[in-house]
């Protein structure tokens, strides 16, 4: 028998693990040997304590509970390092992603597909802040980092050992999983799918992580942005040296022109901005290298029904 992982970062979902399990369970026992791995990303309500229990009532059911929150991605990763199956599918605790899908993925991957991912279709389901924002980051990231992602593939996807075995050896710090996927190639099949309401709670994406999140995303994968820097400073060129014959011009043939207190006042202020955004965009480089180089691991483990393997 063929054996499934099922990896679930949960981030205060006490009131979706319960449910979750069962509903995946449905999709699993008797057919497939089976482990759950839900990785609990520092909850601060009863998320752990539900998954202990889960775990007293059975065994194949397991926890990796992490010192803090580290973040959705990291929790992910962990939960890929312990996953020992020939197949590992990675879900949300909210129940966004549905459980009934887990045989369709798992068809496809016995017709010899290695990653089978979802796309989810843009429904009323989704808040309209959440579209919109999420279309804005897919867009820019595939212009900005060199890869082509598809809108609306999210960590709702089944990836075959060989490929998951890849990304556990990858020294890479802070990975941005989704665009390592797209990075990778192998034989992908894509199945759309019509996310449901998140079950109980509230998301865990606030702005800010998802500002991080897309950052992350775009300056993992290109060197890009590091060319505004001299795109932005060749207009500026351009535009200061029209001005320039502008001022020579007025110098030359008009008589008592003082003007320039404004016009200097905003350029000085326009290029301060502009050398703020350059510096940012290298800092982040830097900052980059900077952690990689500290070799730091990117999540800690303080409890868990499990060994890594
Ligand atoms: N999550 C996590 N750590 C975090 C934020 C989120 O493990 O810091 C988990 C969360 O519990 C859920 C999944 O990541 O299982 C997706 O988060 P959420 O549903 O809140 O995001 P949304 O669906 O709103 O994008
Ligand atoms: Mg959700």
């Amino acid at each position: 028998m063929k054996s499934i992982s099922v990896v679930i970062p949960s981030y205060n979902e006490q009131d979706n693990v319960v449910l979750l399990a069962t509903k995946v369970l449905e999709q699993l026992e008797g057919k497939y040997d089976y482990e759950l791995i839900f990785v609990d990303d520092g909850s601060s309500d009863a998320t752990l304590e539900n998954l202990k229990k889960l775990n007293q009532q059975n065994n194949r059911i397991h926890y990796l509970s992490f010192s803090r929150n580290f973040g959705h991605q990291k929790a992910l990763r962990c939960g890929l390092a312990y996953a020992k199956g020939d197949a590992v599918i990675s879900m949300d605790a909210d129940m966004q992603h549905p459980p009934y899908m887990i045989p369709e993925l798992i068809e496809k991957w016995e017709e010899g597909y290695d990653i089978v991912y979802t796309q989810r279709l843009d429904t009323k389901e989704v808040g309209i802040f959440k579209r919109t924002t999420s279309s804005f980051f897919y867009k820019l990231t595939s212009r900005l980092a060199d890869i082509e992602m598809e809108e609306g593939t999210a960590d709702f996807r089944l990836l075959d050992r060989k490929v998951a075995n890849i990304i556990n050896r990858t020294g890479e710090s802070n990975l941005f999983i989704r665009g390592f996927i797209v990075w990778m190639g192998f034989k992908k099949y894509k199945i759309p799918y019509k996310p449901e309401e998140r079950h109980s709670g509230v998301t865990k994406y606030t702005f800010r992580k998802m500002f991080l999140f897309a950052l992350n995303g775009i300056t993992s994968f290109s060197v890009k942005p590091l060319y505004i820097s001299i795109v932005l400073g060749l207009i500026i060129s351009l535009c200061s040296f029209i001005y320039a014959l502008y001022a020579i011009y007025n110098y030359f043939f008009k008589s008592g022109v003082v003007d320039g207190w404004t016009s200097l006042l905003v350029s000085v202020l326009f290029i301060g901005g502009l050398q703020l955004i350059i510096l940012g965009i290298i800092g982040e480089y830097l900052g980059k290298l900077f952690m990689q180089t500290k070799n730091r691991p990117d999540y800690i483990v303080s409890e868990s029904s499990l060994k890594e393997v």
